[in-house]
């Protein structure tokens, strides 16, 4: 099967990171008799200083025209105070905005291997953290009408939240199908006890928890999910809430794990296209050194794999060797642990791919 790739590398580590998740890619193709095509297109930074814009039209058509896409990060110190409008991460709306990825999904994932890297006690993350969240990614407070205005001798700043039934529907859908594919069991987080977005969101939801009667569904409000985060992760599978909820929780739950590099994410349209990247930064501090750990980046390639290739065994192929590589004990310095053998970006690469 051939599979055009549209590849932002951007800036900071995003090349040396994005790299080793191509070699990844190519083994996968050599294995399984796949052929993967990238495009390389500028984003972020090192756009801004070439072409004048975060990302080129030429750029986004690309994007488009791909069956999915590959980013590595944008954005650092040099570009920090560049117009609001050419901002690096402006370009990360754009292509969110352009190619319709409404669908955030952000995997928690505590490897055994790294148990000692959580913040929490082991008592709690029992034999391991693994909780999906599906986040809406186009819609709400975010995208709503916002005002500044003086009233009564004073400033006032309102923010609309606004949700539509379409758009919890189609949400609404990738959760249960995702948890499908998972553990079957559904959490749909909201503020229903407050808000009429919630209240509809809850009814909506509610309607679609009929069409998958396997789905163990509840619901659980945003302020108690913060919580059960701390005190009790291993109760849950999926997870889907609205956009800033879902922004302040997927972070909540990503340190869980201790280890920002391990990280991948997804961002999903309703068709196969998606955009796929780690949910770090591009780490300018470590940028260049050949230090960063690129495994964050190559189990969003395995998501691609999955998601929008529908290509489970290779996807799995990919996850196992990154388990299999931790388990003997090779690890980038920022989840070096005593006893174990640290590697550079590159070698971690080399590991993964031979492990395939
Ligand atoms: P960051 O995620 O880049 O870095 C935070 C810390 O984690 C740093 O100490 C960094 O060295 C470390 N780190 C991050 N990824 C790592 C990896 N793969 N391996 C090892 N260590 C890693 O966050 P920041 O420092 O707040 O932001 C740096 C730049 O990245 C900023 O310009 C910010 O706007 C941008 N940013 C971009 C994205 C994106 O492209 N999606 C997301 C967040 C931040």
């Amino acid at each position: 099967m051939v599979k055009k790739i549209t590849v932002l590398k951007g800036d900071g580590i995003g090349p040396e990171i994005v790299n080793e998740a191509l070699k990844v890619l190519d083994k996968i193709g050599e294995k399984y008799g796949h052929s993967f095509e990238y495009t390389y297109v500028d984003i972020g930074g090192c756009s801004i200083d070439k072409h004048g814009v975060p990302i080129t039209d030429e750029g986004m058509a690309l994007c488009k025209s791909a069956d999915s896409v590959l980013l590595g990060a944008v954005g650092g110190p040099k570009w920090d105070n560049c117009p609001p409008a050419i901002r690096p991460e402006k370009a990360l709306l754009a292509v969110r905005k352009e190619l319709g990825l409404f669908a955030n999904l952000r995997p928690t994932k505590l490897f055994k291997q790294l148990a000692d890297a959580s913040p929490l006690k082991q008592s709690i993350v029992g034999n391991g953290i693994d909780l999906l969240i599906v986040r809406e990614l186009t819609g709400g407070v975010y995208f709503g009408k916002r005002t500044t205005e003086e009233v009564n001798g004073e400033l006032v700043a309102t923010d609309i939240m606004p949700y539509s039934e379409h758009e919890i529907e189609r949400i609404g859908r990738i959760a249960f199908e995702t948890a499908m594919k998972r553990g079957k069991k559904l959490a749909s987080v909201d503020k229903a006890n407050v808000l009429d977005t919630s209240r509809l969101w809850r009814k909506t939801m509610h309607r679609l928890a009929e069409e998958y009667p396997e789905v163990e569904y509840s619901d659980i409000l945003v302020d108690n999910t913060a919580m059960q985060l701390i005190k009790n992760p291993t109760q849950f599978d999926v997870l889907v809430t609205e956009n800033m909820f879902g922004d302040i929780l997927s972070d909540e739950a990503s340190m869980l794990t201790g280890s920002i590099g391990m990280m991948p994410s997804a961002s999903l349209s309703s068709g196969s296209l998606g955009m796929y990247e780690p949910i770090h930064g591009s780490a300018p501090d470590i940028a260049g050194m050949n230090i960063a750990n690129p495994i964050g980046t190559i189990l969003s390639a395995a998501m691609m794999l999955r998601y929008s290739f529908n290509m489970a065994a290779e996807a799995d192929a990919i996850e196992n060797a990154v388990n299999a590589v931790l388990d003997a004990g090779y690890r980038t310095g920022d989840i070096m642990q005593e006893g174990c053998t640290k590697v550079s970006c590159s070698e971690m690469g080399d590991l993964v791919v031979s492990n395939i």
